[in-house]
């Protein structure tokens, strides 16, 4: 069902590139309620504790995922927008690399899911998963509406678990 809600926009953000934008299944609410639904079937939701969003639309899926199932969210940001101390991981990107920051307190002794909306070199999740580490919690699994089934994420992120709702190759 999600699959049609999901446009690809060539040449974004840079020429050579097919963005997959979902924010038509956001628009509609049964993909909506779909995508959440699919999310939280995709983990047993007693085998964590939190759940870990990654700005920005990691925000969007992993919030309304926590609200359904009862459970608390955790976000992790780009540098500079956390207020309290933070944990810092740099991973390479294409050209350059790239930083994300945890809250020191955000997950000490628990054991956390995270999402995001897409997993393409698994180089964001990656370092997602060494913040957790960095700060004490435990990354049980994580879980994504999309998956770039070209691409070795699922490789990288190993031997943590992957979840997708749609893999796209
Ligand atoms: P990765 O680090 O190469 O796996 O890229 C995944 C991160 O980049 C995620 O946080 C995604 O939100 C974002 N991203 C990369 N490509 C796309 C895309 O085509 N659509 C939406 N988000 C993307």
């Amino acid at each position: 069902m999600i699959e049609k809600y999901i446009r690809d926009v060539p040449d974004f953000p840079k020429p050579g590139i097919v963005f997959k934008d979902i924010t038509p299944l956001l628009q509609n609410p049964e993909c909506l309620k779909a995508s959440i639904d699919g999310l939280a079937q995709a983990v047993d939701p007693a085998s964590y504790d939190l759940i870990c969003g990654i700005e920005s639309r990691g925000f969007i899926f992993g919030t309304a995922l926590a609200r359904q199932l009862g459970k608390g969210f955790i976000p992790v940001r780009k540098p500079g927008k956390l207020p309290w101390k933070t944990a810092s991981e740099s991973y390479e990107l294409e050209y350059g690399t790239d930083t994300i920051e945890i809250h020191v307190d955000a997950c000490e002794g628990r054991r956390v899911l995270v999402v995001d909306d897409l997993l393409a070199t698994g180089g964001t999740m990656e370092a997602a998963l060494k913040l957790i580490r960095k700060v004490g919690g435990e990354p049980v699994a994580a879980a994504v509406v999309i998956e770039l089934g070209f691409l070795p994420g699922r490789e990288k992120v190993a031997p943590v678990p992957v979840h997708s709702l749609l893999r796209v190759d």
